[in-house]
């Protein structure tokens, strides 16, 4: 263990220190490559290829340089390629968990409103908020951006009630969510709460749950339509290996009717 982790962290100062011929998007820097996720947890690894879980790329997950994770560059890469900038500008957004890359370019966009929420807020710059009870009025955002947050909810039900009713008619939802294609439906059993036990089924200790392909449905059955976009056809020119995203994982957005 002590000698795995060491290499890890050779690694990282390998891969932090030279350019390559990969590419992040968040620091626009060129690097060696990205690093795996959790430096290979092999158990993980074994369970998200059994699951094919859609929603990670355990192999080039973390670029070395600014830390973001695949879903991060990969969500920022279809803000830029479904022209998410021109709605952005003028829009009121709530954006749970906010990630610090995708953070930097949506407060580029100077947005009408951008609150940043988060159940343990860390500082003044984020407001305090509970996915499943939103202190905000009815119709009150434009986009509402969750990145691979409805996973780690207790009631995804009430989350998913919530953002539609804070959400205009005609304004969307942006839901990145793992997800399993080999699943029919979801897989969550209350009886699982310890960490490890979690870990093996859902594929990390603090997720709830394991979409299954009928999560579009799923999320379309409280008032949405999609607008869901895969990569192939959105960003076919984004090569996932070089820009360290994972290539099944699609743009999971969904129009308020
Ligand atoms: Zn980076």
């Amino acid at each position: 263990m002590k000698i795995a982790s060491t290499c890890y962290y050779i690694l990282r100062r390998i891969f932090y220190r030279f350019p390559g011929k990969s590419y992040c998007i968040c620091c626009e820097r060129s690097i060696l490559g990205f690093l795996p996720f959790r430096g290979l947890d092999s158990q993980l690894c074994s369970m998200i290829k059994e699951f094919q879980i859609i929603g990670s790329d355990v192999m080039n997950f973390e670029c070395p340089r600014c830390g973001s994770s695949d879903r991060e560059r990969h969500l920022l890469a279809y803000f830029e390629c479904m022209g998410l900038k021109d709605i952005f500008s003028s829009s009121k957004i709530l954006h749970v968990a906010p990630e610090l890359g995708l953070s930097g370019w949506i407060q580029r966009c100077e947005p009408a409103e951008y609150v940043k929420g988060d159940l343990n807020p860390i500082s003044d710059e984020f407001s305090r908020l509970d996915l499943q009870d939103i202190v905000w009025e009815d119709a009150y955002f434009d986009v509402v951006i969750a990145n691979h947050v409805l996973e780690h909810v207790n009631n995804d039900d009430l989350a998913l009630r919530e953002i539609v009713r804070v959400l205009k008619p005609g304004g969307v939802a942006i839901v990145q969510t793992p997800y399993s294609d080999i699943l029919e439906h979801k897989f969550e059993d209350s009886n699982v709460v310890d960490a490890n036990t979690r870990r093996l089924l859902y594929g990390q200790e603090d997720h709830l749950r394991l979409y299954g392909r009928d999560i579009f449905e799923k999320i379309e059955s409280y008032g949405f339509k999609s607008k869901v976009v895969f990569h192939g056809k959105a960003l076919a020119h984004y090569d996932p290996i070089k820009f360290g995203m994972n290539e099944n994982e699609p743009f999971m957005c969904f129009q308020k009717i």
